[in-house]
């Protein structure tokens, strides 16, 4: 095999056959084919796509460059849910307990923030004493016991993935939909999980910026799924305005906590509560997601899934010594609070990371003490930058301008689920 053939069949748009896609995934992951042949396929499946059979295979063989956990010794049915990136998304904080509490065993293998969404493994990590590296025996036994684990991506979940998206970083192929399907759909099924539920995020702060896109993404996912024996399905949810009302590392686990504990912000729970749902719904359990919350159950099952990894669920986070108010422009009612200006925010503060290997802040973030919909006073603090390194807050400050409108007239908040895709 030559790679400049699979190149050349993909630029005129030809179908790669199951042997040259076999051939390229392994042999671009042992290090055989070089960067600038791996590239140029990628754009060429950029702009050519691949079709679902095509797709289906470039996944198995992402999938076969790593291992496929087994989980089906496991009492209780496996399911788990991945968003494809928000700010202020600390859903799977909250959710993952609470699917757990209410009979499902949830295998999560998490990942970290790159860029201005944050990462599930950066907020864990602000619990002093959580490790997020486990090994597959305790992984079986957390979830033979409490029935839900957060960790890391270890060597052997799809390793074709880290160097396909390092390369697609860096040759502008990101936002190619079989690229991104075959990257996100090679992890979940790896992870060993029987059921998955996709949040797929659209809006300013999203990947996906219209909701005609994000369908078809999560169509790909979905169908992806169904042809490797995982039951799939997806939301759609809005990602122009931030989730809740924080965004940084222990700034979102004390506000995950706050949910645990009956209260919080509507949206988190709306949204919480409805991914449960489909999650439950997708394995068969008929349980109430509402009453696991209210009762407590999922906070107890949160607790004990914290110090299943070592960390102590009630161990103050660290906070910020330094805080920088914004105040709000005019007297109204807030129309806008943009995603991606927020999360910008918050990355420059130091709560996201540039590069893979660069550290992240657990105290840098911002808090917004008013969402679209609420009423707000002029000249009242409405924007809360919690600094880390002050040096930092002239470009957070930037990255705000522009983010923050307010309206004379009443505004609805925008509408969490957009669409469903079965
Ligand atoms: N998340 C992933 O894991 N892969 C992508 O390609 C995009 C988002």
């Amino acid at each position: 095999m030559d790679a400049i053939d699979l190149i050349l069949a993909k630029r005129e748009g030809r179908r790669l056959s199951d042997e040259q896609i076999d051939w390229f995934i392994g042999s671009y992951t042992e290090g055989t084919v070089v960067d600038e042949q791996a590239a140029a396929l990628l754009m060429a499946i950029l702009f050519r796509g691949l079709d679902p059979d095509e797709l289906t295979r470039w996944t198995q063989q992402m999938i076969a460059t790593g291992t496929r956990a087994d989980l089906s010794s496991l009492a209780r049915p496996t399911v788990d849910k991945h968003s494809t990136g928000g700010v202020g998304d600390k859903i799977s904080l909250v959710l993952c307990p609470l699917v757990a509490a209410c009979g499902a065993a949830v295998p999560q293998t998490a990942g970290r923030g790159l860029g201005h969404t944050g990462g599930t493994l950066d907020k864990m990590e602000t619990i002093p004493g959580w490790r997020s590296t486990l090994d597959p025996a305790e992984v079986a036994r957390i979830l033979g016991g409490v029935g839900a684990v957060i960790n890391a991506a270890g060597p052997d979940l799809a390793p074709a993935d880290g160097k396909l998206y390092a390369l697609r970083d860096i040759t502008g192929t990101v936002e190619s939909i079989p690229l991104i399907a075959s990257s996100i759909m090679s992890k979940k099924i790896a992870e060993g999980t029987g059921a998955l539920v996709l949040d797929v995020k659209v809006g300013t702060g999203a990947f996906m910026k219209d909701v005609a896109r994000a369908r078809e993404l999560s169509e790909v996912m979905v169908g992806l799924g169904a042809a490797h024996g995982v039951r799939t399905t997806a939301l759609l949810t809005q990602m122009d305005v931030p989730l809740g009302r924080t965004a940084g590392n222990a700034l979102e686990v004390v506000e995950a906590v706050t949910v645990l504990a009956g209260g919080g912000p509507s949206d988190i729970i709306e949204l919480t509560l409805a991914l449960a749902q489909e999650m439950l719904d997708l394995v068969g359990l008929d349980a109430d997601p509402a009453a696991a919350l209210a009762d407590g159950r999922a906070m107890d099952t949160w607790q004990a899934m914290v110090r299943a990894q070592g960390g102590d669920p009630t161990a103050v986070l660290p906070r910020a010594a330094e805080v920088e108010l914004v105040a709000a422009p005019a007297t109204g009612t807030l129309s806008k609070l943009d995603a991606m200006g927020v999360g910008v925010a918050a990355w420059r503060l130091g709560a996201g990371r540039a590069r893979k290997e660069d550290d992240v802040s657990p105290i840098a973030g911002v808090v917004w003490r008013a969402t679209v919909g609420d009423h707000v006073e002029a000249g009242q603090p409405l924007i809360e930058l919690h600094l880390d390194d002050p040096a930092r807050l002239p470009a957070a400050l930037d990255a705000l301008h522009g983010a923050i409108e307010v309206s004379p007239t009443p505004v609805n908040p925008p509408k969490m689920i957009l669409g469903r895709v079965t």
